[in-house]
């Protein structure tokens, strides 16, 4: 049932210099986002950093201070919530309680006058898997049911996009996993624009082709999940999206496509194009490791460990086990607090506090900051 096609522009958004004031507060400062046709898009940030504001100037339910907004060619920055192409599932799901779920789905047809809705409304029950239940009423349904009600009952005018506000966040955990995939699946058919308000990291990067990370009503990054992780730009976008390991670092040298850098007395190694600081000989950068990137040698079997790339030596001063992993910390001189998580897979009995390890890594999996603009 697909309903619109990939390149039919009509189900673009597009914000331009879109802002929003509430006296002298800024909630968005002026923002300029594209999020193409049929894409799953994420508005990831914590509370408070203007991602629901943005949200709702593109549905309608927000004037703007500044900017405009567009959904395809068509400028709607002045047009009511109900004349836009664009349809808004919230965490409450606000079904009609008295209504089972065939007329609940129903509802929207029928304002417009339609006469025979059977056909549309079971199509768009089985879309989300609920045709079983097209006659009970929303009591008798699971949260992650009566979301998947909310849904259908927002699809079923045909929006060009959809906008959703946090809406798996009154679900259990494990729910809240599986609506993730299933809303997913449900984009991928109806392949419509989705764009998704979350606090979650897990949870955008799960479900979003492109997320865009806000922090105090600015996107601060913008990029596919792999991307962000893989190549943050700034700490905030580091931490936010998992944990991170900074070492401080001066440049010592650049050699070739590397870039060679002191740390606490060591030699760290970084490819320049990971490194998003200038790279000229004593700037400050901090070089981000994520945990899992680590390997955690113990001290008497790392000889084969080439000195001087990316070799540091170190004490465990704590671990905890987690199952598939172990999780350890361990003092260094370039980072008092390292982070690495192991598999247990090849799980070291001798690998305990105290124990004296060496990390390694490879240059490809890290990110070399900035230090200096990070420094706010
Ligand atoms: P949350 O996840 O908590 O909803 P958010 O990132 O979605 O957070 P917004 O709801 O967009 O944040 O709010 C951004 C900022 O604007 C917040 O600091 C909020 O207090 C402020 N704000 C929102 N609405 C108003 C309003 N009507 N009047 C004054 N300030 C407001």
């Amino acid at each position: 049932t697909t309903m619109t096609n990939k390149t039919d522009p009509s189900g673009d958004v597009r914000l331009t210099g879109i802002a929003k004031t509430y006296g002298a507060f800024t909630a968005v400062h002026p923002l300029d986002l594209t999020v193409p046709q049929g894409s799953f898009f994420a508005l990831l940030g914590a509370s408070g950093c203007g991602k629901t504001t943005t949200l709702r100037m593109i549905a309608g339910l927000e004037e703007p201070t500044r900017g405009t907004v567009h959904l395809g060619d068509q400028d709607v920055t002045a047009l009511p919530p109900y004349k836009r192409p664009v349809n808004t599932v919230f965490q409450s799901y606000a079904l009609f309680p008295h209504l089972n779920i065939f007329e609940n789905v129903a509802f929207g047809l029928r304002r417009r006058g339609l006469k025979s809705v059977k056909k549309q409304v079971e199509e768009m029950l089985d879309l989300v898997q609920l045709g079983e239940q097209a006659r009970k009423k929303p009591h008798q349904l699971s949260g992650g049911q009566q979301q998947r009600v909310a849904v259908a009952r927002a699809l079923i005018n045909h929006p060009k996009v959809l906008l959703l506000d946090e809406p798996l966040g009154a679900l259990d955990l494990k729910l809240r996993r599986q609506m993730q995939l299933e809303l997913k699946r449900i984009q991928t058919e109806v392949g419509i624009t989705f764009v998704h308000v979350t606090h979650d990291q897990e949870e955008a990067m799960t479900m979003a082709d492109t997320v865009a990370v806000m922090n105090a009503g600015r996107v601060e990054q913008l990029g596919s999940p792999a991307d962000l992780y893989e190549n943050p730009r700034t700490t905030f976008v580091a931490n936010f999206l998992g944990t991170s390991n900074f070492i401080e670092a001066e440049v010592d040298s650049k050699n070739g496509d590397e870039v060679v850098l002191k740390a606490g007395g060591g030699k760290l190694v970084l490819p320049a194009s990971r490194c998003s600081a200038p790279a000229g000989t004593g700037g400050r950068v901090l070089v981000g490791v994520r945990p899992e990137k680590i390997s955690l040698t113990h001290a008497d079997d790392a000889g084969e460990i080439p000195v001087g790339r990316n070799r540091i030596t170190g004490k465990i001063a704590d671990s905890s086990f987690i199952g598939v992993s172990t999780q350890y910390v361990v003092d260094s001189p370039v980072c008092s607090d390292f982070e690495v998580y192991a598999q247990n897979i090849d799980r070291d009995p001798r690998l305990v506090p105290g124990a004296e390890v060496v990390l390694h890594w490879n240059p490809a999996h890290t990110f070399g900051l900035d230090a200096a603009q990070d420094a706010d």
